[in-house]
């Protein structure tokens, strides 16, 4: 016997299995999304609908069933069977919502669910009292148990799927899901149910013992129960549809939270303060920002009060932009000094926004301040760098550049800047630099009074003494009061008001070359760490300039220098090549001159030699007929030949005495012929000097007698020698005794002496007669030089005695001298090459010991 199902309620059942589907599947989407509480009384609710859903679905499709005999639930065993599915609802609901699902967890998932759902079912027939034998088509059985499971896996893969989906996008997929998945349990229910196998016990018909806790199946019950789940569980979709409305609507004010203070972070991060005001531009709620800022309370900043913290000199530009801004209702953008909570005013770039309402009235102004002191020094100091760097390429005379560069640097660097070079060991001031000249004045003259001390333990000198930087951000009062001379000294440096300071050498290839001092005074600024890198970076680009300059005018000189010792050697040369020429004209000359003296030479040879053979033929030509004529008045005068009266003795003694004369004369004159003529022979031999001359006086004698001279001849060292002709020797020394004996008036005091050089002997002849005037001395060794003729002629002279005593001297490598005084005396020296005696030998020894 075979049942049969009531088409509708199984339409019914269908359609609960689909919408306990669809609401499986927002239950699934809500308990992913609910945290903490919200999430748990999702599950339970959720659990309790979804399992009352499948329940449902299965126990109308049980009363749909009939089998003409009359049938009956068991309640309780009902009651149990609704709990089943309930529970594998929580286990589908609880694995679906986990943060990560893997297909692993959804398929050892599905297979509780898939038994629970089967055992269900079990149970659901447990309950059926009928009076039949209820036997099941195995092969169906299983069949029913795969599509239970598949079914689970099935929903919760789908509910995976969606659970995280945009209901208003994902609707439709969702439907088509649910629909899906309640056929799939709807046919799960029917297939166990094909399977079931109704064999009537025959009783009494009509009859059926029902247990009182049992229910009759009926139609009436089938639909109750499908109408009483279908509201359950459209409560429980449209209660999922409002909270998803309401998380949604709840997220979107906290994204739009969020989003606020990430924009509001964001302007933060850039810029220092954010306000706002109200639409007509005036502030009217505390500015926490502005604040923090400034130091300044609401009450002092609301309105227009926020003006009051900026500088007093920018107050009425900012305004006025303001002002403009609020009347064209566009941007603001502007920049000016703020002071600071610690007083120091820095520089703000502020822009401000009108906010529109969507009618295009607005609402209220934004505003964001930025501070932006620091990118302004920044680019002051790159254009600063820039325009010294200008400066300083464009002319090598590095001094000017250098005042100009000072110049620059006030007033954007400081109130004062100095440039100082070393220069010869001491301090060049290049330029001091202020706006107001009479300052500048007044600080030269104040360094003139009071020079700067070497030894200072700050500033200019520290700085070139160590080649390290100095600064002092703040000058304290002691300083002045150590580097003040005195109390005058020290008021008038107060009268600067200095504040702060840098002082930075100037260094090029590792050398000092000076300082460049920057201070900051009536402005009242103060320096700081990147003010000390700026003024670095100032002194190192001035450095390696005036390096560069010095370098260039040394080059310079040096290629001048060069050039003009290039130009003197070229002048030189010509020069030298010049005085080649005339050199080697003068040569030429010479030589043709050489040969005009030679030949000069040779026929005033010739003429001498003919002149001594002259006068030499001569002599002896006239000494024949004196020597007769001296031998006849002899005969006369012996009176041989006749008594001869006095007159006559006396006139022939006059004869006697003129040949006498005569004969010397003569004599004189062959001597002197055959000395120039080269005809003397010398016989040069070692004389000894004392014993030579001690034989001379014998010679000399009576004439000294017949003058009453008085005579002294100093004696010397016997060995001495001297390397000469002794017969010349005695020649000349006879000759100049004669000649103290003539020139000497009688009475007179004549000397002989000598000395020893090393190489020399010197023999002296000295008198105390009537002398020879200075201009004459030269002349008296030409021949026939006499002072005074007249004189001389009585006294029997030639004026050849000393010309030839001059010659033989320098025949024998000797010389002869003279120095006299008119009226005192005169000595004559005549000099002689010494041999080698025993007194030299024996000095020699000595200086060789
Ligand atoms: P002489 O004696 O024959 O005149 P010398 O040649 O010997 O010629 O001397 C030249 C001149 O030098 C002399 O005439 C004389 O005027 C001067 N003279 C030479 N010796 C002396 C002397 N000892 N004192 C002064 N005058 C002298």
């Amino acid at each position: 016997m075979s049942g049969h199902h009531d088409a509708t309620l199984v339409v019914a059942s269908i359609i609960i299995a689909v919408v306990t589907a669809y609401a499986a599947l927002a239950l699934a989407a809500r308990v992913t999304a609910a945290r903490g509480r919200f999430r748990l009384a999702w599950l339970l609710a959720g659990s309790v609908a979804m399992g009352l859903g499948i329940w449902s679905m299965h126990f109308v499709g049980m009363l749909s069933f009939s089998v003409g005999v009359p049938m009956a639930y068991a309640v309780p065993t009902v009651l149990l069977s609704a709990l089943v599915p309930i529970l594998a609802s929580a286990l589908a609901l609880f694995v679906v919502s986990r943060d990560r699902v893997s297909n692993a967890t959804v398929a050892v998932a599905a297979l509780p669910m898939g038994l629970a759902i089967a055992g269900m079912h079990v149970i659901g027939m447990m309950a059926l009292r009928v009076h039949a034998r209820v036997t099941h088509d195995p092969r169906l059985v299983a069949a029913a148990v795969a599509i239970a499971i598949g079914a689970s896996a099935a929903a919760l893969w789908l509910s995976i799927r969606f659970r995280r989906d945009d209901p208003s996008r994902g609707g439709s997929r969702q439907l088509v899901a649910a629909l899906v998945l309640g056929f799939a349990i709807a046919g799960m229910h029917y297939t166990a149910m094909a399977g079931a196998r109704f064999s009537p016990i025959p009783t009494t018909p009509g009859t059926l013992a029902v247990a009182p806790e049992a229910v009759l199946r009926t139609d009436g019950l089938a639909w109750a129960i499908a109408v009483a789940t279908l509201l359950l569980l459209a409560l429980v979709v449209y209660g999922s549809v409002v909270d998803r409305r309401t998380a949604a609507r709840s997220a979107e004010t906290e994204a739009l939270r969020r989003s606020e203070d990430r924009f509001r972070s964001l302007v933060l991060a850039s810029a220092q303060i954010v306000w706002t005001t109200n639409a007509e531009g005036q502030i009217d709620a505390a500015q926490p920002e502005w604040e923090t800022f400034t130091g300044a309370r609401f009450d002092g900043y609301r309105g227009w009060g926020w003006l009051n913290s900026l500088h007093p000199d920018d107050r009425d530009g900012a305004a006025a932009l303001w002002r403009a801004a609020l009347e064209s209702r566009t941007v603001c953008e502007a920049e000016y000094r703020v002071r600071r909570h610690d007083g120091e005013y820095r520089v703000m770039q502020s822009r401000s926004v009108p906010v529109m309402e969507p009618g295009g009235r607005i609402r209220e102004w934004v505003g964001a301040v930025t501070d932006v002191t620091e990118s302004r020094k920044e680019e002051r100091a790159t254009a600063f760098l820039a325009q010294v760097g200008e400066v300083l390429a464009s002319s090598l005379d590095y001094e000017e550049t250098l005042a100009r560069v000072a110049r620059l640097a006030v007033p954007a660097l400081a109130d004062w800047c100095a440039v100082d070079l070393l220069a010869d060991g001491g301090m060049q001031r290049v330029a001091v630099e202020h706006e107001d000249p009479a300052k500048v004045d007044f600080v030269r003259a104040l360094e003139e009074r009071y020079p700067s001390r070497q030894d200072a333990e700050h500033g200019m000198y520290y700085v070139i003494r160590t080649g390290r930087p100095d600064m002092m951000s703040n000058i304290p009062d002691e300083l002045l009061e150590t580097a003040a001379f005195d109390a005058e000294h020290r008021a008038l440096l107060r009268t600067l008001g200095l504040r702060s300071y840098i002082a930075v050498p100037l260094v090029a290839r590792e050398k000092t070359l000076g300082a460049i001092t920057l201070v900051h005074a009536e402005s009242g600024r103060r320096y700081d760490e990147r003010d000390l890198r700026l003024a670095q970076e100032l002194a190192r680009r001035a450095a390696i300039a005036i390096d560069n300059a010095r370098l260039f005018h040394e080059t310079e000189e040096a290629r001048a220098q060069l050039e003009q010792q290039a130009g003197e050697l070229e002048e030189a040369q010509a020069e030298m090549e010049m005085a080649h020429d005339e050199l080697q004209h003068a040569n030429e000359e010479l030589v043709q001159r050489t040969a005009d003296a030679e030949r000069a030479r040779q026929a005033a040879d010739e003429a001498n030699a003919a002149k001594s053979a002259f006068l030499a033929t001569m002599s002896h030509e006239l000494r024949t007929p004196l020597n007769a004529i001296a031998g006849y008045a002899q005969l006369l005068e012996m009176g041989i030949h006749g008594e001869v009266n006095d007159t006559q003795r006396e006139y022939l003694e006059k004869i006697r005495r003129n040949q006498m004369h005569l004969l010397g004369l003569i004599n004189d004159v062959l001597n002197f012929a055959k000395i120039e003529a080269g005809q003397v022979q010398y016989e040069i031999a070692d004389v000894p000097v004392d014993e030579m001359l001690a034989s001379v006086e014998a010679l000399i004698e009576p004439q000294l007698k017949a003058r009453q001279h008085a005579y002294t001849y100093r004696r010397g060292d016997a060995r001495v020698q001297a390397r000469a002709d002794r017969d010349r020797v005695e020649q000349i020394v006879l000759n100049l005794l004669g000649n103290a004996v003539k020139f000497t008036s009688p009475g007179g005091a004549i000397v002989m002496e000598w000395e020893t050089g090393e190489r020399v002997v010197r023999i002296r002849v000295r008198d105390n007669g009537r002398g020879i005037p200075h201009e004459k001395l030269p002349a008296i060794f030409e021949p026939f030089v006499q002072v005074d003729p007249a004189l001389t002629r009585s006294s029997e002279g030639t004026g050849l005695g000393l010309a030839i005593s001059r010659d033989l001297a320098r025949a024998m490598k000797g010389d002869l001298t003279v120095e006299s005084q008119e009226g005192v005396g005169s000595t004559f020296t005549l000099t002689l090459p010494r041999g080698r005696d025993g007194a030299q030998r024996e000095a020699d020894e000595q200086r060789v010991a």
